[in-house]
């Protein structure tokens, strides 16, 4: 099968790689047709992490089922299925109380001992191979395919989304407490925070402010109703103090990760956090799904090199703010999310700017990483 295998920082190429297969009987094989690129991928793509060379990206999958291993029930040949990225097993202490990013069985223990969660072509996450290929083995089918309506093959860029962002952008609403009525700001207009601004719409929010710098992704955050704040045309704190009568945002969301910058591209890993805990009011919540890693191997910031950030901690105390972090465990949300698509109450597919097939994978990867002007959301189409 082609695959979609990372070679060094800003080196992937579409190669030949054995065919992924069934390997234990709870298996299920999918051929994949739709596979985005995600901001997670360009971590590992720029050398930010330690994934292995060789590997396979692709943790955002839709396919078609061709193969069930003997012990799946419930998926059959034939299905069409969104894969969420966590690798869950359903019957761990985590799994059972739905925190399925955060699975014990499926975890790689060489990370950590106490290591939690898996997913797909991710740095860390076990040696699962990604789905930016022909073919993806799910391990535990039953648990970790979410089947679709008969609407999937045509409508794959919305239900595409439910492997992942539009999960995680709702699970970003959900960690900082929205309630209906309620303001939030929205650090990030790539693509998870434009889904956190789609679900906050959805959700109810009175007023949902979205802070980027790219006039592309800014416009798609107005095309659904939420303010956007330009960060290079003055600070961000101050635009959101003065949209909430000096207040601050009831809640917030962060959704760019340790590799925020400024206007002028100086990464510093503490920005959006520090500027979440000043634009968010007293007794406010906090989201955190951008990503934070616990080692950085090519550090923009000597302290980030152990994962650590000077966080205005006191500020954060004393404003009585609560905060929830982490991988979005996709199955707590992805049926609920499905059927707000099938019956057309959501269209994450907004985002979307390319569609692209496999091959031209290398090149797509340029663009998305570079954040070019269009480029928003990338969909990868096998052509099967
Ligand atoms: P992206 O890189 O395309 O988007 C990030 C956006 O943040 C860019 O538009 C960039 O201009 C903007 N930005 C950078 N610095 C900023 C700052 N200081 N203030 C405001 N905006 C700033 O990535 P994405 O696909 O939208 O993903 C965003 C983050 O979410 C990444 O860290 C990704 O790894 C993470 N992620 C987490 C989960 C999860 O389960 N927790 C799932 C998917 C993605
Ligand atoms: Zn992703």
């Amino acid at each position: 099968m082609r695959a979609v295998v990372y070679n060094g920082p800003r080196d992937v190429v579409v190669q030949d790689v054995p065919d992924a297969r069934i390997e234990k009987p709870t298996d299920v094989l999918v051929r994949i047709t739709s596979t985005n690129i995600c901001g997670s991928d360009l971590h590992m793509y720029e050398g930010r992490t330690d994934f292995t060379p060789g590997g396979v990206f692709g943790h955002e999958n839709l396919g078609q089922v061709v193969e069930v291993g003997p012990a799946v029930d419930r998926v059959k040949v034939g299905d069409w299925v969104a894969i969420p990225f966590n690798i869950g097993c359903g019957f761990c202490r985590n799994c059972e109380r739905g925190l399925s990013a955060f699975c014990l069985t499926t975890s790689d223990r060489s990370v950590f001992p106490d290591m939690a969660g898996a997913a797909y072509g991710f740095a860390g996450m076990g040696p699962y191979r990604g789905g930016q290929a022909d073919l993806l083995r799910v391990p535990y089918g039953d648990y970790n395919c979410l089947k679709l309506p008969p609407d999937a093959q045509e409508r794959q860029n919305d239900y595409v989304m439910l492997a992942d962002i539009f999960p995680t952008g709702w699970h970003c609403t959900e960690l900082a407490g929205l309630c209906p009525g309620e303001s939030i700001v929205i650090y990030g207009a790539g693509p998870v925070g434009l889904m956190a601004a789609h679900s906050a719409m959805i959700r109810g929010a009175c007023m949902v402010m979205v802070v980027d710098r790219h006039p592309d992704r800014l416009r798609l955050a107005e095309s659904i109703g939420a303010v956007a704040i330009d960060d290079s045309k003055g600070s961000p704190v101050d635009q959101v103090l003065e949209l909430t009568n000096g207040i601050g945002a009831d809640r917030g969301c962060e959704c760019v990760g340790y590799q925020a910058h400024d206007p002028a591209g100086q990464e510093h890993p503490n920005m959006t956090m520090n500027h979440l805990v000043k634009s968010v009011k007293f007794t406010g919540g906090i989201g955190v799904v951008g990503v934070f890693v616990p080692e950085d191997p090519a550090p923009q910031d000597a302290l980030y090199k152990q994962g650590e950030i000077v966080f205005d901690y006191g500020l954060f105390w004393f404003k009585g703010q609560t905060m929830g972090t982490g991988q979005c465990n996709v199955k707590a949300y992805n049926r609920q999310l499905r059927d707000l698509i099938s019956t057309g109450r959501a269209n994450p597919s907004f985002i979307v700017s390319h569609e692209t097939p496999l091959e031209d994978a290398p090149d797509a990867y340029r663009h998305f990483d570079a954040r070019d002007d269009g480029w928003t959301k990338v969909v990868l189409k096998t052509g099967a």
